[in-house]
């Protein structure tokens, strides 16, 4: 059984997606966007530096741009989730090649499992995302109980 209490949260039905793709997987995540311009248009957009700059070009639709993410975008992006302020990963990593921020890219897949956040790391899991009936629509779900956390981190002193 966890020791970490789970409570529950409410996401509005605008979301706030954040989308990550390595050089080799670019390609693939914007045709994906393109394909869904359409829904993703209706939430905010947040995206590592070049991945953000490439999909504002290519949807013309406004995507906040973090720093890239081998100079540490995958770890803002991390933060955010722990703080709250993503509610939805798109991360297309790539499965042939090593990166030299591997570390951040394990760091942000746990993260998101952490908090609980759907992750796509492929186009096919971003299309069930994306036409999931709880895209739209304001819905509760389970994150860990912070302030539990931290009355049993001060009960163990
Ligand atoms: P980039 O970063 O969008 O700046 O290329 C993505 C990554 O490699 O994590």
């Amino acid at each position: 059984m966890s020791r970490i209490a789970f409570t529950s949260a409410s996401l509005p039905a605008r979301k706030r997606i954040a989308l990550v793709a390595h050089d080799h997987c670019k390609g693939f995540l914007l045709d994906w966007a393109g394909r869904q311009r359409e829904r993703l248009a209706r939430h905010e957009l947040v995206a590592t530096g070049t991945t953000g700059m490439l999909l504002r070009e290519r949807l013309g639709l406004p995507v906040e741009s973090l720093i890239s993410g081998p100079l540490g975008g995958d770890q803002q992006i991390g933060a955010r989730i722990a703080e709250r302020r993503v509610d939805l990963l798109v991360f297309f990593w790539d499965p042939f090649e090593p990166q030299p921020h591997d570390p951040d890219v394990k760091a942000l897949l746990r993260v998101a499992a952490v908090w609980n956040i759907p992750v796509a790391s492929n186009e096919s899991t971003a299309d069930y995302l994306l036409s999931s009936a709880l895209l739209k629509q304001a819905h509760e779900y389970r994150i860990p109980d912070y302030a539990s956390y931290l009355r049993g981190r001060q009960a163990a002193d």
